[in-house]
């Protein structure tokens, strides 16, 4: 059961809790294809981004989504703040908090770093992504953005290829699909793996061709050139002719497979330029579905004051129903 805080894939408490996140995501989804695309679900709320690493889709995402739940919001840039200045992460959570905020959505390079934050606030912390470990917000867009496409998750074939090492994505994403019952195969060199996958409820392999006419979904990821201290490959061409999504890789997968990246994509190492916008390139639909996603986060965190579990402190009964019904409230449906 989660508290006030989403820091981890843990924390959603389960399928139970996920599905329950998918569920409301479907209300925001519908207010995000309004005309004017905007509810008052968290008017007199303040969420403050505190990112210590670089993002596009994370961060506009999370401010879409606040805006368009009638939050105020905050705007922390730590290259021009006093971060600049030696100031700690600790003084600079706490300096946000004073000025009154509800939330944190927080990016930083150190695994752990959300988890300390939300030890010295009382606002609620998010998780945007901590260094290799999780982005917990990544993974439910993907859970929704696969169950959109292909109408459920459970007993899919999910291969997830590329530099695993260094992916929070990779590490919440294996958590999540198979919570809910997919079934994923790492792809990978060995230099691009974690060293240890012990307890990783997975499958791995070395050969992409043989992985790509089994597969449901094929979800590329992209060199972490920034945390890799170490040449772990032998150059990037000879990574893209063994791992690479190329044209005529694309060809090996069944016509109702579907393509997906978290973005940024470097076009023509983990993927073709071209493989990237075929019709079955969901990339542009995860973008989409993050802000829904973020608006379900946000509410669940702020607005009804319920577990992302399946029991709530604030919510009796803890039935999903009862959470759905203030969504819809909320939403005006
Ligand atoms: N945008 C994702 C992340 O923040 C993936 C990446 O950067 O490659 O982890």
């Amino acid at each position: 059961m989660i508290g006030r805080h989403l820091l981890e894939v843990e924390d959603l408490g389960g399928a139970e809790g996920i599905e329950e996140v998918l569920r409301l995501t479907d209300s925001f989804v519908e207010v995000s294809e309004r005309a004017i695309p905007k509810v008052p679900a968290l008017r007199g709320r303040t969420v403050a981004w505190l990112f210590y690493e670089d993002s596009t889709r994370t961060r506009l995402s999370f401010e879409t989504a606040a805006k368009r739940l009638s939050a105020d919001t905050m705007n922390f840039s730590v290259g021009s703040s006093s971060v600049k200045k030696g100031e700690s992460l600790r003084d600079t959570a706490r300096t946000i908090e004073a000025m009154g905020i509800d939330a944190i959505v927080v990016r930083h390079a150190s695994a752990g770093a959300p988890h300390r934050i939300a030890g010295w606030v009382d606002a609620s912390v998010i998780n945007a992504g901590d260094g290799w470990h999780q982005h917990p917000t990544q993974a439910l867009l993907d859970c929704y953005t696969i169950r959109q496409h292909l109408g459920g998750i459970a007993g899919r074939h999910i291969a997830i290829i590329g530099d695993i090492k260094h992916s929070r994505v990779a590490r919440s994403d294996v958590e999540a699909f198979t919570a809910l019952g997919a079934e994923v195969t790492l792809v990978a060199p060995p230099t691009l793996l974690p060293p240890s996958l012990d307890g990783w409820p997975v499958r791995v392999s070395h050969d992409l061709d043989a992985v790509l006419p089994t597969v449901d979904v094929a979800y590329l990821l992209r060199m972490q050139r920034e945390r890799m201290t170490e040449a772990l490959l032998p150059s990037l061409r000879e990574y893209t002719s063994t791992y690479g999504l190329t044209i005529r890789r694309a060809e090996l997968l069944r016509p109702d497979a579907v393509v997906m990246h978290p973005g940024p994509m470097n076009r023509g190492v983990e993927i073709a330029a071209d493989v990237a916008d075929l019709p079955c390139s969901l990339i542009l639909d995860q973008v989409r579905n993050g802000v829904a996603v973020r608006m379900a986060v946000l509410y669940l965190l702020l607005g009804a004051g319920t577990s992302l579990g399946a029991t709530g402190p604030t919510d009796p009964s803890g039935s999903p129903e009862t959470t759905q019904t203030r969504a819809e409230e909320a939403t005006g449906e």
